[in-house]
């Protein structure tokens, strides 16, 4: 159907652009912009269409519902906010962690998510509050 078709279609270009993983309503919220009938419903069947078409992954961190990311994505870690909990992709990866592994396992594959403070949580909006957030921690070069 036609208006399937471009409903798909605007939400995988949500999906694509976002550079981090959505929540289904985070997903509604961006595509009401260009498709403002858009119920959280049909964002939910084209998901599982998108996923089912392996033209989105499934990001599933603990203690949270599903979010959704491009499947072109290459190896990459997930960074979750514990303020607004959004999640953002990390593009730096450690390496080979097999040697954490005990004697004699094979590691085949990580996931890896850091958690803390996104750089709008990291910074107070207002001046009253005297917290200080440590600084993060910068990956080695
Ligand atoms: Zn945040
Ligand atoms: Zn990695």
């Amino acid at each position: 159907m036609e208006r399937s078709t471009r409903q798909r279609t605007a939400l995988r270009a949500v999906i694509d652009a976002a550079g981090r993983p959505l929540s289904p309503q985070e997903v509604l919220e961006a595509a009401q912009l260009e498709v403002p009938a858009l119920s959280l419903a049909t964002v939910y069947r084209n998901i599982k269409a998108l996923l089912d078409a392996g033209e989105i992954s499934a990001v599933s961190l603990p203690g949270n519902s599903p979010r959704y990311e491009s499947a072109r994505h290459e190896h990459h870690h997930h960074f979750q906010c514990t303020q607004c909990m959004r999640v953002f992709d990390v593009h730096a990866c450690p390496g080979d962690l097999s040697g954490l592994a005990p004697a004699g396992f094979q590691v085949e594959r990580h996931e890896l998510t850091l958690y803390g403070r996104c750089s709008d949580c990291a910074t107070p909006k207002k001046a009253s509050g005297k917290s200080k957030a440590p600084a993060g921690r910068r990956a080695p070069t």
